[in-house]
């Protein structure tokens, strides 16, 4: 977790992957690798990093927090466990963690997954999308459970495998088609439809685009999930597919649907509130007591921006300096994020302990909507919530 976690925390751009592989000379025997496309760790500094309160860059703590200690602690459970923990990075390229351990074979039969994923076998899936990794995972997650897989990154040979398999007599069940090809997905799924009328398709998206739901749902596909898609999802994805094809029945499989039902309205306003300090979420809880608000706080910006991609919100309070992501950040990504999908602008009130006025320019040239200086007194805050949210409060 802690490997996993700090490839995460240091890589912005690119991908984050954990191989583990048997050793095939000794049963029980796995090699472990976390790498990353991040930031890296210049080659002075390699040797140290497993020293305890050690971080390969000052400058990178305050941005990314941390103790300095988890490497450390890996280590050390590491070398216990009989295994020995090495790194290997080129600067500004990545990292790549590696280790091997020893373990004990189970005598258990395998149990999961058997009676859903018999239907699954020897049925023929295709596999198009762009992003390699995530086509590696649907193979070996399909092919796992015995189904057979043909996967590209090009529509064109998408177009050519299907016609191939069709006219051999040998036609695809189904195809697991990206959203973002970098082409659109949907035109795929219409064009392959119009010449294989029976086949079936599932669209996966890294970013769930308004009316996506119901585009599918029109088309008639068989289902549609959002990345990462675990593996529950996707075999329920992929089995309830075959279900309802078998059936006769066009219902739309979408686990993120029954998940969320967003078509219910919130009877509550709901405010999001990004704010790191404990103390001050504390007291902005306390201040909000007895209110009709429904709070949701976010530790960081990053974590406020997840939150408004995947959940509605009346109006955000938002700290402007906070670890990992600051306000000013998050609050013009949740801009980009509006005008990107269309969605209605949510008013940002900006907190902050800076009161001159290149701050308040800061806050406002970033979209915040109005600016409001720390300390707080509960009136002002009120009102200001009021003003950009209108509520009432039982007793103010
Ligand atoms: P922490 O992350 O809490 O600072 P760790 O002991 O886990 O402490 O890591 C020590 C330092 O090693 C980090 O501060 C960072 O400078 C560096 N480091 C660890 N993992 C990576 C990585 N995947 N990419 C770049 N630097 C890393």
């Amino acid at each position: 977790m802690n490997l996993v976690g700090n490839a995460i925390k240091f890589t912005e751009f690119g991908q984050v992957s954990v191989t583990i592989t048997p050793d095939p000379s000794t049963a029980g025997r796995l090699k472990f690798e976390v790498s990353d496309t991040g930031i890296g760790i210049p080659e002075d500094k390699l040797g140290r990093i497993f020293e305890d309160f050690t971080q390969a860059e000052a400058s990178t703590t305050r941005r990314f927090g941390g103790t300095g200690l988890g490497l450390g602690i890996c280590r050390r459970l590491i070398e216990r466990m009989g295994g020995q923990l090495n790194v290997s990075s080129e600067y500004g390229k990545g990292c790549s963690f590696q280790f091997e351990l020893l373990f004990s074979l189970s005598d258990r039969e395998k149990l999961l997954d058997s009676e859903q994923t018999q239907t699954l076998a020897g049925r023929r899936l295709l596999i198009l999308d762009s992003d390699p990794t995530s086509r590696l995972i649907l193979t070996q997650t399909c092919e796992h459970w015995g189904m057979l897989t043909y996967d590209c990154s090009e529509v064109s040979e998408a177009f050519e495998v299907l016609n191939d398999s069709a006219q051999a007599e040998k036609p695809f069940d189904l195809v697991i088609v990206d959203r973002f090809l970098p082409n659109d997905g949907f035109e795929f799924a219409v064009a392959a439809r119009s010449l294989h009328p029976t086949l079936l398709l599932v669209l996966i998206t890294s970013q769930e685009e308004p009316g996506d739901l119901s585009r599918t749902q029109q088309l008639g596909l068989a289902g549609y999930a959002v990345k990462p898609v675990q593996r529950p999802e996707l075999l329920h994805l992929i089995s309830s597919a075959f279900c309802s094809a078998k059936e006769g029945r066009r219902e739309l499989i979408s686990p993120r649907q029954t998940a969320i039902p967003t078509s219910v309205p919130p009877t509550k306003k709901r405010l999001l509130i990004a704010e790191d300090s404990e103390d001050n979420r504390f007291l902005l809880e306390a201040y909000l007591k007895g209110s009709l608000y429904e709070l949701t706080f976010a530790e960081n910006g990053e974590r406020a921006v997840e939150l408004v991609r995947s959940q509605s919100f009346d109006l955000i309070l938002m700290d402007m300096q906070m670890p990992v992501m600051d306000g000013l950040a998050a609050t013009r990504m949740i801009r980009q994020y509006e005008q990107m999908s269309g969605e209605a602008s949510i008013p940002i009130l900006a907190l902050t302990a800076n009161a001159r006025s290149e701050d308040r320019e800061a806050c406002r040239a970033a979209g915040s909507t109005a600016h409001l200086s720390k300390p707080i007194a509960k009136s002002r805050l009120l009102s200001a919530i009021e003003q950009y949210c209108p509520q009432r409060f039982p007793s103010e």
